[in-house]
């Protein structure tokens, strides 16, 4: 019997929440992503800008350009990104323009999320690309990673995740 997409994409979810683990303890946001062809992980990647001092280092677009690059192809038609956190508009824009043909996320980002909160860049009719979207997948554990690593540091950094952390405190 072929494996259920529900457990398939639980699975992967799981890898991905493994890389958001790994940016926590980095001292990054932790948000962690994996992308999938035919069953098999092509790239692994993390929110890595405090690193990098790198703006657009968020862990969808370090995972799209690593897969791209382990493909040689700019198009990523057959591809399937699972990401912890709802991606925010830059991030659903790399998608787009990467024909990636799947998303799947875990927790909401009610104040930066553009594939569901603040607007869908992922399924405007109007783009010339549009992704099937899953939502919702291991989104207490994606949110109690991001709760857990504000709480941690609300007590010593306050005014730089700040607004971050309300967020989250909010969803
Ligand atoms: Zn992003």
């Amino acid at each position: 019997m072929m494996e259920d997409q529900t457990a398939i994409d639980a699975k992967f979810m799981a890898e991905a929440l493994r890389e958001a683990e790994a940016a926590a303890a980095a001292g990054e946001v932790p948000v962690g992503a994996v992308i999938v062809v035919d069953g098999a992980v092509v790239a692994r990647a993390r929110n890595q800008k405090e690193a990098t001092n790198d703006p657009t280092d968020h862990a969808e677009i370090v995972a799209v350009r690593r897969a791209a690059e382990g493909l040689a192809t700019w198009r990523l038609s057959a591809a399937t990104l699972y990401v912890t956190l709802e991606p925010c508009a830059m991030c659903a824009g790399a998608l787009v323009q990467g024909r990636i043909s799947r998303l799947v996320y875990g927790c909401r980002d009610p104040k930066a999320g553009a594939v569901g909160s603040l607007m869908n860049l992922c399924q405007d009719p109007r783009l010339n690309h549009r992704l099937e979207v899953t939502e919702g997948v291991l989104a207490a554990e994606a949110s109690e990673i991001l709760k857990g690593f504000f709480r941690l540091r609300r007590k010593d950094d306050s005014k730089r995740f700040g607004e971050l952390a309300e967020l989250v405190e909010g969803a």
